[in-house]
C-alpha cells in the first residue's frame, strides 16, 4: 500500500499473564449508569441508557506498579475523575441479545473516563456534542486487561477510587443500572461490535476534581488496579 504518510501505530492494551496485546478498535462510552451518579448529575436514575464515544489514541495505559502521567488537559478548570469498569470484546456481532452477550466478552480492565466537567456543562447547556469534554488526548487512562475466565465474581465487584489516599468513589458492579450483558445488547442495536472495542460502563457517585500533583488509584476487585498521576502540562 502507497500511503500519503505513514500510517499511526495501532493502539493497543497489554492483556494480564498473557505475552499478548489487545488491539484496540473502538471505544464505547456509557452515560449515567449508576443510579446515585445520575442523581448527583441532576437526572432521576431511571433514564434509558445513552452512549458517547473516545478516540482509541485517547487511552492512557498505566502498567502495574507504576503511575502513569496524565498532563492536565488545556481548555478546562475543573478535570473530573470517573472510575470506571471496562469491558473488553474479543467476538464482534449486532442484535446480541444480553443472554447470549458473555460469549462476545474477551475480558475486563479498570478505567478512568476523565472529564473536562466545565465544557461538558456548557456543552449540555448549548445542545451540543460532548466530544470536547470527553474525547480529549490522554481522557482514558486504563490498566491491563484481564481475560474473563480469570475474573469470575466481576458481577459483584467493589469498584473504589482514591485520590491522594482519601477515598472518593467506592460501588460495587451490582450498582449499574444496565447491566454488562444489558450494555452490550444495546449497543449491539446501534452498532456493529468489533473485536477490539472497548466499552467504558459509567461511572459511581462521587465524581470530583483532580489538579496537577494529584494522585488517582483506581481498583475493581479481581482486576488490576491503576495508579494515575495528573501533571502539569
Ligand atoms: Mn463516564
Amino acid at each position: 500500500m502507497n500511503y500519503t504518510f505513514a500510517p499511526s501505530a495501532p493502539v493497543s492494551v497489554p492483556v494480564v499473564n498473557q505475552n499478548t496485546e489487545f488491539p484496540v478498535h473502538r471505544i464505547y462510552c456509557v452515560g449515567r449508569n449508576y443510579e446515585e451518579h445520575a442523581k448527583e448529575m441532576g437526572g432521576t436514575g431511571r433514564e434509558a441508557p445513552f452512549f458517547f464515544m473516545k478516540p482509541a489514541d485517547a487511552l492512557l495505559y498505566a502498567a502495574p506498579g507504576t503511575t502513569a502521567q496524565m498532563p492536565y488537559p488545556t481548555l478546562t478548570a475543573n478535570l473530573h475523575h470517573e472510575i470506571e469498569l471496562v469491558v473488553a470484546i474479543g467476538t464482534g456481532g449486532r442484535h446480541i441479545a444480553a443472554a447470549d452477550a458473555h460469549k462476545h466478552i474477551f475480558g475486563y480492565a479498570v478505567g478512568l473516563d476523565m472529564t473536562r466537567r466545565d465544557l461538558q456543562n456548557d456543552m449540555k447547556k448549548q445542545g451540543r456534542p460532548w466530544s470536547i469534554a470527553k474525547g480529549f488526548d490522554h481522557s482514558a487512562p486504563i490498566g491491563p486487561i484481564t481475560p474473563a475466565g480469570q475474573a469470575p465474581a466481576i458481577e459483584q465487584a467493589s469498584i473504589t477510587l482514591s485520590v491522594n489516599g482519601s477515598s472518593r468513589q467506592s460501588s460495587t458492579i451490582e450498582h449499574l443500572i444496565w447491566s454488562i450483558a444489558e450494555t452490550i445488547e444495546q449497543l449491539s442495536n446501534a452498532w456493529e461490535l468489533k473485536a477490539g472495542d472497548l466499552i467504558f460502563t459509567g461511572t459511581p457517585a462521587g465524581v470530583g476534581a483532580v489538579v496537577a500533583g494529584d494522585v488517582m488509584h483506581g481498583e475493581v476487585a479481581g482486576l488490576s488496579g491503576i495508579r494515575v498521576a495528573v501533571v502539569a502540562a
